[in-house]
């Protein structure tokens, strides 16, 4: 960007864990930063308020009627733009901007981050659903419009900050830290009786409740392998996660002379998203330091894929067609709103979720993604399949 000229920022997702975050930085540099555009769901209060603070001039919420009483709630201050749904979030997401940060949850902010990265903008990529359900296809847009891909998933960022710099052949490994989730000292027995507020409670980060659930299946680095797999090209058998309970170590890379660069710091999002929101350059982030003296020790475990099955099926997904990963991630996100309802019990979502694929691997037909309405289809007969499971196992409401 040319100096002296604010950043024009659009956040999706805005009242979410990342979007406030990611205004909070925002706010912090007035003079580097300028919004222009918000995109939130159903928290219309937050979403009044931070239209007040920032003055966007495009505005998006879930449905028509939370666009008309979110008018009603700002009256004079209501901007020009105000939309809903599909529609509305990707009238925010090309709207004038020269950065996108892509931090809804869920499968449904892919369309709206494909039609920014068309739009050819910078995009900071929280949502990791974009990568994990099309990855292939988002490599080929952004290489083909010209904007650039900001990791902000904190492993993401890492081996990104200890790529910066290197060549690519001489990278011969990326590894994944893991938190471990609250669950992570539990025995088997006491996982299955986890009820919803115990597996919120996450150890060392505070974020959405569904990608906190997915800390404490790992799903979530489960699709962290498949997001780092697309964005940094790497072969899935080249990809190791190792669980480390501090939230320190956010992230390694090794490389081929047996060096590895990993990136440390206090578990806080700020971080990431500076980094990606003024790359290659570093702001000047008011947060607490590291103090390795004070953190002691640093401990590092392998996964234990028996208590937690649901990291293998990320890797079986990868082994598994271009398609499985998108499947996998649709069936979750069924099986994690049952649970977060108390609908099935903590293990239900990890063998819903296996059962939903083993049945995509075993059914026939073609499984490439050539384009969106491939994702969407691969989601929808996901979804179906992971209701249905439910229902049939008697576990589902
Ligand atoms: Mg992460």
């Amino acid at each position: 960007m040319a100096s002296g000229t604010r950043r024009r920022l659009v956040v999706l997702g805005s009242t979410g864990s990342v979007g406030e975050q990611t205004l909070a930085v925002a706010a912090e540099f007035p003079d580097r930063f300028q919004v222009t555009g918000l995109a939130a769901g159903r928290n219309l209060t937050k979403l009044a308020e931070q239209v007040r603070r920032f003055r966007p001039d495009a505005v998006s919420t879930a449905d028509a009627a939370g666009a008309e009483e979110l008018r009603a709630r700002l009256g004079a201050d209501a901007p020009a733009f105000i939309g809903s749904g599909a529609e509305g979030l990707e009238r925010v997401a090309v709207h004038d901007a020269d950065f996108v940060m892509a931090a809804l949850v869920g499968a449904l902010g892919l369309q709206p981050t494909l039609a920014a990265i068309r739009a050819g903008r910078d995009i900071g990529l929280a949502n990791k659903e974009v990568m994990v359900t099309a990855g292939a296809l988002v490599r080929r847009e952004v290489a083909a419009h010209g904007g650039g891909l900001l990791p902000v998933d904190s492993e993401h960022s890492a081996i990104f900050q200890c790529l910066a710099g290197q060549q690519r052949d001489d990278v011969s490994r990326l590894i994944l830290t893991a938190s471990g989730g609250p669950f992570r000292t539990w025995d088997a027995a006491r996982i299955a009786q986890a009820t919803v507020k115990q597996a919120l409670n996450h150890p060392n980060w505070d974020m959405g409740s569904k990608i906190s659930i997915d800390s404490a299946t790992l799903m979530n680095k489960g699709l962290e392998v498949v997001e780092a797999r697309w964005l940094f090209d790497m072969p899935p058998k080249r990809i190791d996660v190792v669980v480390h309970p501090q939230s320190i170590v956010h992230s390694l890379v090794e490389f081929t002379d047996g060096s590895v660069l990993a990136q440390l710091g206090l578990p806080d999002m700020r971080g990431p998203i500076a980094f990606a929101l003024e790359y290659p350059r570093r702001l000047p982030l008011d947060v607490p330091r590291l103090d390795l003296t004070a953190v002691g020790r640093l401990d590092f475990e392998t996964p234990d894929t028996k208590r937690f099955p649901c990291l293998e099926l990320a890797f079986a997904a990868l082994a598994a067609d271009e398609a499985a990963p998108a499947v996998l991630n649709a069936a979750n996100e069924v099986a994690v709103a049952a649970f977060l309802a108390s609908e099935i019990p903590f293990p239900g979502i990890a063998a819903a979720n296996a059962a939903v694929l083993d049945a995509h691997v075993s059914s026939t037909g073609d499984r490439s993604l050539r384009d969106l309405d491939d994702v969407a289809e691969a989601d929808g007969w996901a979804r179906a399949q992971a209701q249905e499971w439910l229902a049939a196992s008697g576990l589902g409401a």
